[in-house]
């Protein structure tokens, strides 16, 4: 059987250590088959086959972002886009055109606000009501962990006082009234309810523009961190329609309300796949974040934040990984603090065993995973960290699952709201991307879409340059910079190993699902300050192009 795509003329970047380098690619029915020169490919082509001369551009094993809410992102990132606003005054120009775009009567949403913007003034829904003009409006920061509110949209929603919650959320109110700040998602939603709601085609939609966007900028796979079995079904009709241009790994998402029988029924989907997704994992947040104090951590922050837990009883977080781990589902489990990221080793200790066995839809065919292979638990984000806890990655078989965008606006005089939250000691123990891979743990990189931008070359560059790679006039944070190499591993082979699927993707080998990435420039060779300007020129998945540049 001929090639059907020949891809020539090439600096391909195999990853894999039997065959670095190569200058050609020949796929097949989905599969790499020849990783060779233009002469061994050509040889395996018909003519059928079609074959496109790369020119001399860079292919990459398809770029995996290990950390992302794809659908319930492409949800929560409408309206306003207050990403990067530095000031309060371009959130208030920002949004007065969102107003203008929004029909009357209408709510104003947006997305990305930073914390540092309201600083100085206290975060409060009356600092917004002119500049949408009195209408009831939406925002939420960046880390998705807390919602600000107009006065009519509190009006709207019936939101005049304090709230009583099973989670960490929290209306805040001043003299009994609420100010607009809504600390978790418990306390969001009851704003969140009164907004007109979505058609099921109006969801849909969003998601597949969403999809072509992760394809446009060289995603080939991610990890979605939220999930239900309605997530399942939405990858099954995009599957069907042929708009899953990514894979996804959806896990079911376990909250503490989540009752005891929920359990039994979601462990009885562990199985559910289709060609290009799968379920099988179990998330958990142990915690909320940093810079609204509700990160858990071991020692209070400098506000005296950060002594609760998310789950009000971690004793039944600890019960819900047994379980699930149990029925052989993955855990990854959204740890920020230090407290809370010794909370998700302890766990994961408890159950006996590193992590489960691959997923079974990975398990059958070919290439199968070598005998015995085991898919350690995961812990997402670990902002900071104890230093007798750093060892236990690698020593327990636990997975760090990191994301370097979310530090990469931090100042290095440390003046920036999360820093001073924690102060030097702990920032000393920030995001320890290098350490904690230099003590032979697995560390898989992404991006913590919409929480941060999406473009995994950002991603990249943050990685190694521990600041933003537009703002060439700061410093970086820290010492914690990975090399070219490294942080490629981390959205490749090392993403792909972090769900047990590097048998099948993340490097580039003969057998291999055809998952693949064209740069115009070879990312590890390129400076990380221009890595963002890279053009992505063509993604597959499974032999599919998925994108092509324009
Ligand atoms: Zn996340």
């Amino acid at each position: 059987m001929p090639l059907d795509l020949a891809l020539l003329h090439a600096r391909v970047r195999t990853l894999d250590p039997e065959r670095p380098t190569a200058s050609a690619v020949g796929v097949q029915d989905g599969r790499i088959i020849v990783v060779g020169d233009d002469a061994e490919v050509r040889a395996a082509s018909g003519p059928a086959t079609e074959t496109v001369d790369l020119g001399g551009a860079a292919v990459v094993p398809g770029l995996i972002d290990a950390h992302t809410h794809p659908f319930k992102g492409a949800i929560d990132a409408r309206g306003a886009d207050l990403t990067g606003a530095r000031t309060l005054d371009e959130v208030r120009r920002r949004l007065a055109e969102e107003r203008a775009r929004v029909p009357d009567g209408g709510w104003v949403l947006g997305f990305g606000l930073g914390y540092d913007v309201l600083a100085a003034t206290g975060v409060r829904g009356a600092l917004i009501e002119d500049a949408v003009g009195g209408a009831p409006a939406f925002l939420l920061f960046m880390d998705l962990h807390t919602g600000l509110a107009s006065p009519r949209a509190l009006e709207l929603a019936g939101v005049v006082g304090p709230v009583a919650f099973d989670e960490a959320s929290e209306v805040v109110c001043e003299d009994g009234r609420p100010t607009g700040e809504l600390r978790e998602w418990a306390a969001m939603d009851l704003v969140r309810a009164a907004i007109p709601a979505l058609t099921g085609e109006d969801r849909h939609r969003l998601y597949v523009a969403q999809l072509r966007r992760f394809a446009a900028l060289g995603i080939t796979g991610t990890h979605a961190m939220d999930g239900s079995l309605a997530t399942h079904d939405t990858l099954r009709r995009l599957e069907a329609e042929g708009g899953l241009r990514t894979r996804v790994v959806a896990p079911f998402w376990i909250t503490p309300e989540t009752p005891r029988d929920a359990w039994q029924v979601l462990a009885g989907h562990g199985d559910a796949h289709g060609a290009r997704w799968r379920g099988g994992v179990a998330k958990f947040f142990v915690d909320g974040v940093i810079d609204s104090g509700t990160g858990w951590l071991v020692e209070p922050d400098t506000a005296g934040d950060g002594t609760l837990p998310f789950w009000p009883d971690p004793a039944r977080y600890r019960e819900a990984v047994g379980f699930f781990a149990g029925h052989g589902f993955q855990c990854a489990t959204h740890a920020c603090g230090d407290r809370a990221v010794r909370e998700a080793l302890d766990a994961y200790r408890a159950t006996g065993a590193v992590g489960v066995p691959v997923h079974p839809s990975l398990r059958a065919g070919d290439p199968a995973p070598a005998p015995g292979t085991r898919v350690q638990h995961r812990v997402e984000h670990v902002e900071t960290i104890q230093p007798e806890d750093l060892p236990r990655f690698a020593a327990e078989g636990v997975t760090a699952s990191m994301q370097t965008q979310h530090m990469m606006d931090l100042a290095p005089d440390r003046s920036d709201n999360w820093s001073r939250r924690l102060g030097d000691d702990r920032c000393d123990r920030a995001f320890l991307t290098r350490t904690i891979r230099e003590s032979g743990a697995l560390v898989a990189l992404g991006s913590d879409w919409p929480v941060v931008g999406l473009d995994p070359r950002e991603g990249m560059a943050s990685a190694r340059l521990r600041r933003d790679p537009a703002d060439p006039g700061r410093a970086p944070y820290d010492d914690q910079a990975l090399d070219g190499l490294q942080a490629l591993l981390g959205y490749t082979r090392d993403a792909a190993r972090a769900v047990g699927e590097d048998h099948r993707r993340g490097t580039i080998r003969p057998g291999l699902d055809a998952d693949l990435t064209v740069l115009a420039e070879d990312p590890v060779d390129t400076p990380a300050a221009d890595l963002t300007a890279v053009p992505v020129l063509l993604t597959l998945v499974a032999g599919e192009v998925v994108h092509r540049a324009g």
